[in-house]
């Protein structure tokens, strides 16, 4: 398999290739922000999905009517319940009337894909001028992103990446010089320029032209490194972080041939990742380009179907090692309770959260009761690293 990935890496040189890069965040692991401009739209926090309006059509959406990233309306009862927070995640589908669970306490569960059917994750690679071009088209749709750097190029330095990060998309790391061999020290380079110039730590990569040796680089650097393998990951699979599968679409590949992509996924109730290098047109050569229009189609498509979470590599792999974290450690009996006690993997962003459904009774952490959100979860915090659920 890596065999003809890498026949595919040599029959193009013009430095971008089908591969991957690392994916960089703001301190908060990129999450999107409600930035809304008047002009281009930008990315809600609320609504990747698509379950409420973000169109930003015709250039004058702005950044539409997100919801904001969860509206938990606080739980009912005496407990001294918690601020809703702002969990970055994306408004599932339904109608948020759920009623608050009042069961015997237990059935603790992270629910898949925060609440949606599926995911699906759109990467670009090699910094192509063909992104830079369309930017502004791809803002547009109102769904994060991730933009994978090749900070070598002279397009790395383009005052789009800022904005791009600004709107809420991912920036990560596809090392400085797109070899296939690197001790480190190239990836680091990457890091370094991600840092420097726009003051955040990637927290994903993509390996260049899918070479295996940035398996074991990205391991003791990054929480993911996207590879080129086409797959679907699966809530609690083992599917290795270190090489992330991903689609490529061929070139040319209509709107189509795309949804098939994200219907498969959808209906395996699986994460679907795709690596796209670039758009007809640019001065750089995008290795397997298609037609910007093919892909808006197939994005607004996909938001249509309203039950897709679209978000950047950072943001659900997050929440898929998160589940995992959780959901592999066995509760603990103590004082009528039982606590849930994770660790969480090397490198992983601050600040993120998973759902969570019980029979009933109140989940707490830090001795602060959660919300519930009536569609259907509560939302735990992964950084406390437990939590307890009580009569
Ligand atoms: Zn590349």
């Amino acid at each position: 398999m890596f065999g003809a990935l890498f026949l595919l890496g040599a029959l193009h040189f013009s430095g971008c290739s089908d591969d991957g890069g690392g994916g960089g965040s703001d301190g908060s692991g990129g999450q999107p922000t409600a930035s809304g401009s008047g002009t281009s739209g930008s990315v809600t926090s609320g609504d990747p999905g698509g379950t409420t309006s973000t169109s930003a059509t015709g250039g004058t959406g702005g950044s539409g009517t997100g919801t904001g990233g969860n509206d938990a309306a606080g739980g009912g009862g005496s407990d001294p319940v918690g601020p809703a927070v702002d969990s970055g995640l994306p408004t599932p589908p339904g109608a948020g009337d759920v009623a608050k669970p009042s069961g015997a306490p237990g059935g603790f569960k992270v629910i898949d894909w925060a609440g949606f059917a599926g995911a699906v994750s759109y990467s670009f690679d090699d910094s192509n001028s063909s992104q830079i071009q369309n930017y502004d088209a791809l803002n547009a749709l109102g769904v994060p992103f991730t933009f994978y750097l090749q900070t070598g190029k002279n397009e790395s330095n383009d005052p789009v990446w800022q904005r791009a990060l600004t709107d809420g998309h991912e920036l990560g790391n596809h090392t400085k010089s797109h070899s296939s061999e690197d001790n480190g020290s190239d990836t680091d380079a990457a890091t370094q320029f991600i840092e420097d110039k726009f003051g955040v730590r990637p927290w994903t990569m993509a390996a260049p032209n899918g070479s295996s040796v940035y398996t074991g680089i990205a391991r003791t650097r990054f929480l993911i490194n996207r590879g080129v393998s086409n797959a679907l990951i699966a809530p609690n699979d083992n599917t290795d972080p270190f090489t992330l599968p991903s689609y490529i679409p061929p070139t040319g590949a209509s709107a189509s041939v795309m949804d098939e992509q994200v219907t498969s996924a959808r209906t395996a109730k699986r994460w679907r990742t795709f690596c796209i290098h670039g758009f007809n047109g640019g001065s750089d050569g995008a290795y397997q380009p298609i037609a910007l229009q093919a892909f808006v189609d197939h994005v607004e498509h996909v938001k249509d179907l309203g039950d897709v979470w679209i978000d950047s590599i950072v943001n659900i792999g997050a929440y898929w090692l998160g589940q995992k974290a959780v959901s592999s450690v066995t509760g603990t009996q103590a004082g009528g309770g039982t606590t849930w006690t994770w660790q969480l993997p090397a490198n992983f962003p601050p600040g993120k959260y998973v759902r969570v459904t019980v029979t009933g009774g109140t989940l707490t952490q830090n001795g602060v009761a959660l919300p519930w959100n009536p569609h259907g979860y509560y939302e735990v915090a992964l950084d406390p690293k437990s939590v307890t659920l009580s009569p």
